[in-house]
């Protein structure tokens, strides 16, 4: 089965720096929350030795292509990445509520950034918000679909006042056009997520990363009911598989594409609806073949 892995992050040696310099986020302190929340501990390299090491991943686990989105603004390293192979797609990222947003936002897609992810939950704006509004028209326009996060988040300082997927609706409703992908099936709001799902057809969910916020649940559910409630609200043409593989030396996360497949197969999910997950879907969404 041909596999297109939505979620991926590019971190290199220089894009942390970038990160510290922007968000304020030093590669200590990450490293601290990393620890406390008993995630593997990672190491960086430089952008040539990064995009190197993804390469073999892809080839070694025969992953199609991949989606790789940046923690902070960084155009000429998607770029770059996205040169570097047709296998990798890069995304942009930014603060929509930023006055030159637009700007910024088409300049990215103009050369090449082929969607947009948003981090409400770290950098405090509403997607909702008035002045977040000039970018859908742009998404629009180009025809990108919006990755959010809303939800739990494992970076620090990030606020989840912000992190409600409802946000969501009024512009799902405003740009019935526009796809919108929220991530980790709303990570942690999945009943506002799929809520979503009755309302808005223009709304997908990502399966990635190991869901590890069904432990902050209170209610006991697994991911497989995760996966069979938001089936049959969404249906399997919504689901996009993703792994939201990271850092090395872990690399590339099989371990999550091979835990998703089976819960599919134990679901009775037919191939032809797998294959619309482990990529048809976004492909379609990014109008790739
Ligand atoms: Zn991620």
């Amino acid at each position: 089965m041909r596999v297109v892995d939505a979620h991926l992050h590019l971190i290199t040696r220089e894009m942390m720096e970038e990160m510290g310099n922007e968000r304020g986020l030093k590669e200590k302190q990450i490293r601290e929350r990393r620890r406390r929340l008993r995630l593997p501990d990672f190491e960086l390299f430089n952008f040539h030795t990064t995009v190197r090491k993804w390469l073999s991943e892809f080839e070694r686990y025969h992953i199609e292509k991949g989606i790789f989105l940046p923690f902070v603004h960084n155009r000429e390293e998607m770029i770059a990445l996205a040169k570097a192979s047709d296998r990798f797609i890069g995304f942009t990222t930014l603060d929509p509520t930023g006055e030159d947003a637009d700007e910024i936002l088409e300049e990215d897609l103009q050369v090449g950034l082929r969607g947009v992810k948003l981090y409400p939950v770290n950098r405090f704006f509403h997607v909702n918000d008035p002045q977040a509004d000039k970018i859908y028209p742009l998404v629009e326009k180009y025809k990108v679909p919006v990755m959010i996060h809303f939800g739990l988040n494992v970076g620090p300082g990030s606020n989840l006042l912000y992190g409600n997927p409802l946000d969501l609706h009024p512009v799902a409703l405003k740009y019935p056009q526009v796809n919108f992908i929220i991530a980790h099936f709303g990570c942690g709001f999945a009943r506002e997520a799929l809520f979503l799902a009755y309302q808005c057809p223009n709304i997908y969910y990502d399966t990635s990363s190991s869901n590890a916020w069904i432990r902050y649940l209170p209610y006991k559910t697994t991911l497989k009911d995760i996966f069979q409630r938001f089936l049959e609200a969404a249906g399997p043409e919504r689901l996009i598989f993703g792994t939201d593989s990271n850092f090395f030396p872990r690399g590339y996360r099989y371990d999550i594409l091979q835990k998703q497949k089976r819960i599919l197969d134990e679901l009775r999910v037919g191939k032809e609806e797998q294959e619309k997950i482990f990529g048809g879907n976004i492909l379609r969404l990014m109008s790739l073949r």
